[in-house]
């Protein structure tokens, strides 16, 4: 494209923007099951004009808005109050996870290297499980990354012992997952725990897509093991609030067991020709809209509206699991929150998956071992049976392409 020399008239230009959306997948009608987090439309008005009501305003200056700093500081602290934040713990708002991953790191870095430790070389060990953004971080900052094996038992669980046996003078953080993404599977984070109190270790949570769930489906009565800052190893924790939070996008929490850790985050500099700048994330400038957008769903639902979604979500999930085992599949490990992964043993998860999408549906895989994935929102309560019928439909397409073939080389060698 080329900018017109003359605009157009902004009806113009809002029509042409509805048609742009009429190729995308189609996550309104609940056939996305990646990406999208869909809680229904009234959470997405309130997002939407919560949104707009500091859509201008500049999280970088607190004095100029008091009110974008004060609902941060109430976000933050609705956050350390669902995870077990002890007294004098903080944290802030970031753009996403990769962004709270990224400052994490960058504080366990800067807090080793006040203590004198990893000055030359550091590293992280996680389990093969976690997210890539650890990657990309350690990418940045030249930072090695030692991804260790899952376990094999069907668990698909970090391997705490190996995960010790990595862990040297340069480490300067470990991590577990609850859940992680490609198998919705909450890590055995109290024995991290463990490790990371008695070697004198750093461990990161990342709670990204179960920050903001698992505490309610607790509360449910879901038995969701010890994952947060209850457990006395974890000093740091990731937790999105455009995931599970329901937030606009552009908001995630990173969080601290204590100031003291919390301190090595910020980045305070004076030294050019500008005004002096402290900026406690990556970003410089701070969209105040996903700040007010958070703040306002997180106070329209309070516990009750979020036990009930995520009750919604985990029996949508549930069901999920009865139909995929009725159909052959198996589920990989013990989900307990909103994503699942599922295989069938004779017929390739990818095969499956290419049927399933050519009936438009939207979702992801895992890749070891080769999975369907879902992550499921409150509204797939209302399309999981025609999932499920699709899905049944696809494997009935893969399994006659199978004998087709079958039918085809027999013919030929007889
Ligand atoms: C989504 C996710 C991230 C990354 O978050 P973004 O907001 O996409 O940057 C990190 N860890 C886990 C477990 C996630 O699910």
């Amino acid at each position: 494209m080329i900018m017109p020399e003359q605009g157009r008239p902004w009806q113009d230009v809002k029509e042409d923007l509805k048609n742009r959306g009429s190729k995308d997948a189609k996550w309104r009608d609940g056939r996305t099951a990646v990406y999208v987090f869909n809680a229904g439309e009234e959470i997405a008005q309130i997002q939407k004009e919560a949104y707009a009501a500091f859509m201008s305003e500049n999280g970088l200056g607190p004095l100029a808005f008091p009110s974008l700093a004060q609902m941060e500081k109430d976000v933050v602290s609705m956050g350390l109050g669902l995870l077990h934040g002890p007294e004098g713990s903080t944290g802030a708002m970031t753009s996403g996870g990769t962004d709270s991953i990224t400052m994490a790191i960058k504080t366990a870095r800067d807090f080793a290297r006040a203590q004198g430790r990893a000055r030359d070389r550091a590293n992280i060990v996680l389990p093969f499980s976690a997210h890539l953004a650890f990657d990309k971080a350690a990418h940045l900052m030249d930072i090695e990354v030692r991804r260790i094996p899952v376990k094999t038992d069907g668990s698909y669980e970090a391997d705490i012992p190996e995960m010790a046996a990595a862990c040297d003078d340069e480490t300067i953080m470990m991590v577990g997952s609850a859940p992680n993404f490609p198998h919705g599977i909450i890590d055995p984070i109290e024995a991290l725990s463990e490790v990371a109190v008695a070697r004198g270790l750093w461990l990161h949570v990342d709670a990204c897509v179960g920050g903001y769930f698992a505490p309610f489906a607790r509360m449910n009565g879901v038995p969701v093991p010890a994952f947060d800052f209850e457990l006395p190893g974890v000093q740091s924790m990731s937790a999105d609030l455009h995931k599970y939070g329901y937030a606009a996008k552009g908001a995630s929490t990173v969080l601290f067991r204590s100031e003291a850790l919390f301190e090595h985050m910020p980045f305070d500099m004076n030294q050019w020709s500008g005004a002096p700048m402290k900026t406690p994330t990556l970003a410089g400038t701070r969209p105040g809209g996903a700040i007010s957008a958070a703040w306002a769903v997180m106070n329209h639902l309070g516990i009750d509206g979020y036990k009930r979604l995520q009750g919604q979500v985990c029996a949508t999930r549930a069901r999920v699991e009865d139909g995929v085992k009725r159909l052959g599949f198996e589920v990989l490990g013990n989900p307990l929150l909103g994503l699942i992964a599922f295989r069938h043993p004779e017929h390739h998860a990818f095969a499956i998956y290419g049927e399933i999408y050519r009936r438009g549906w939207f979702t992801s895989v895992t890749k070891s071992p080769p999975s369907l994935h879902l992550m499921l929102s409150p509204k797939h309560a209302d399309f999981i049976d025609d999932y499920l019928r699709d899905l049944e439909a696809s494997l009935h397409a893969v399994v006659s392409a199978k004998d087709a073939e079958k039918l085809k080389v027999e013919a030929r060698y007889s």
